[in-house]
């Protein structure tokens, strides 16, 4: 029986580690072949490649900024041209820094504006000629574009609220070519951004409904339906994943 994800080709960035590297493994099992881009980590980038190959799938990897528009763009074109096209682009590259305004500093707001915004506007205008008609573009923002565990998280939320309206009006500009954009919103998710023992979880310890902290694999699954057929008829949607702590 193939699989759902059977000939596609799919980039994810930020796929080293974390919730990039679970979606990577998961659209491979699924059947994709899987690029993914990192920052500065290729060791983790390798295993993450070897774990792609290993399901029978081709896996590839590149360097590139996604805070740097120009790196951004390139590492998106590499990445189309090792695999011979796009079907499925994921946005996941993201970073967090906690500041309240009264430590705050132009430093920090450009380097999250930098990586969580820029990246993807920069990245989806490298791939929007070369994605095929039908194709998926899903961003991983946050259900911090709605939703504060408390100070400190102002600049991030406001990155991952810009992604979210990014998405809306991408949805409307891609419509006609059949090109269906979304976002994954995850709530606490265990990974070296925000252990699930670290300053975020003790904010957060009894506000969870599920009582526990997502598993980037549970991200994982909801981006593999939404690159799915699937998902035909959801574009526009920000769906969040978070264990009900934002209700
Ligand atoms: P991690 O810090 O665990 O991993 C971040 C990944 O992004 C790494 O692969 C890293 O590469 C890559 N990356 C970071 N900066 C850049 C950059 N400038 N250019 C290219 N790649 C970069 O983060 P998570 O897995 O937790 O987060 C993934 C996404 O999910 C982010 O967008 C985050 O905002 C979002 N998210 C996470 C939540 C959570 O609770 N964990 C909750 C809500 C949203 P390298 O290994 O080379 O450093």
């Amino acid at each position: 029986m193939s699989k759902k994800l059977s000939g596609k080709r799919a980039i994810v960035t930020g796929g080293s580690r974390g919730i990039g590297a679970a979606i990577a493994a998961r659209l491979a099992q699924e059947g994709a072949d899987v690029a993914i881009t990192y920052a500065n980590n290729a060791e983790a980038a390798d295993r993450v490649v070897a774990a792609v190959q290993a399901t029978g799938q081709r896996g590839f990897a590149v360097r590139a900024d996604a805070a740097d528009v120009e790196d951004a763009q390139a590492g998106i074109t590499a990445a189309i041209e090792q695999l011979g096209g796009l079907d499925i682009l994921v946005h996941n590259a993201g970073v967090a820094e906690v500041q309240l305004i009264a430590d705050g500093d132009v430093a920090s707001f450009r380097r999250q504006f930098g990586t969580n915004v820029d990246g993807v506007f920069a990245g989806t205008l490298a791939a929007v000629p070369r994605i095929s008609d039908g194709g998926r573009i899903i961003v991983i923002g946050s259900i911090a574009s709605h939703f504060t565990p408390g100070p400190g998280f102002a600049v991030y939320n406001a990155t991952k609220a810009a992604v979210g309206h990014l998405v809306a009006g991408w949805a409307h500009d891609l419509a006609p070519r059949g090109i269906l954009v979304n976002a994954v919103q995850p709530g606490p998710i265990d990974t070296d951004m925000n252990p699930d023992d670290g300053e975020i979880a003790a904010l957060l310890a009894t506000r969870i409904p599920l009582g526990r902290y997502g598993k980037p694999t549970e991200i994982a699954g909801v981006v593999a339906f939404l690159a799915s057929d699937d998902a035909g008829y959801i574009t526009g949607a920000r769906i969040d994943v978070d264990g009900g702590v934002s209700l």
